[in-house]
């Protein structure tokens, strides 16, 4: 009996302490309802994604800077080729979801910052999410894989080994920028990689720069996404995004 008062009373408390009394609906929002997404098999892209490269075919959704036409090796795989320059997708996005595959060599050629370079860039090529074979290899830990490049230090080193297919899941919310351009509010960046999370949420500084401290200067809501040709003939497959809408 005393127990049952005293749950009584507690249960009270608690509707004093809203200062009224709630019933269980008042704090069900049924305003919006999800869309519904059929996920793919494994890896495979869901239904709302857009492909940016499952095989041959995608090679024309990317081009250089310059304009030009895709130099990299464009096969089941898409892989760097040394000197021809950094690639980009000629869609522009903003708020995404990405996947995107990469397989740094098997053979293990230089080091640190030397083997297995590329990088995944936002918005041009201003945010960038490290991609190198940091299996066993030191470098600075912020420019490791999975780093935002020389913000973030990952909170893990999910590295697989070189030659081995790897995956990472990117949530990237796009700055947003005020009538005058000054900042609104900041990018930020989640990064799964191999399924563990190695970046949650981190709010980025600014572009990620090789030299100097960030900051962030006007730029459109929507650019291409771009991949790096550090000189290493690192591969990529399966590239999807889904356009988000973060606001
Ligand atoms: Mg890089």
């Amino acid at each position: 009996m005393k127990k049952i008062i005293l749950l009584a009373t507690l249960a009270l408390a608690g509707q004093w302490a809203f200062g009224q009394k709630m019933k269980p609906q008042d704090t069900e929002d049924w305003s919006r309802v999800p869309e519904v997404v059929t996920p793919g098999k494994r890896t495979n892209a869901p239904s709302d994604a857009v492909m940016l490269y499952g095989g041959r075919k995608d090679a024309a959704k990317w081009e250089h800077d310059n304009g030009d036409a895709l130099k990299w090796k464009a096969k089941r795989a898409l892989t760097v080729k040394k000197g021809t320059g950094y690639i980009r997708t000629k869609q522009g996005f903003g708020d995404v979801q990405l996947h995107i595959e990469w397989r740094a060599p098997r053979k293990v050629v230089g080091e640190g910052q030397g083997r297995g370079n590329s990088g995944v860039f936002f918005m041009g090529g201003l945010y960038e999410v490290q991609i190198l074979d940091s299996y066993n290899n030191k470098t600075y830990s912020n420019g490791q894989a999975s780093s935002v490049y020389k913000q973030f230090v990952p909170l893990a080193n999910a590295c697989k080994k070189p030659g081995k297919w790897q995956a990472y899941d990117i949530i990237f919310q796009a700055p947003r920028f005020n009538e005058d351009k000054t900042l609104k509010s900041p990018a930020y960046i989640t990064v799964i990689h191999n399924g563990v999370l190695v970046q949650n949420h981190v709010e980025l500084k600014g572009p990620t720069l090789y030299i100097g401290k960030p900051e962030y200067k006007y730029h459109a809501d929507k650019l291409p996404i771009k991949l790096q040709d550090h000189g290493n003939p690192v591969s990529f497959r399966n590239i999807w995004v889904r356009e988000l809408n973060l606001d």
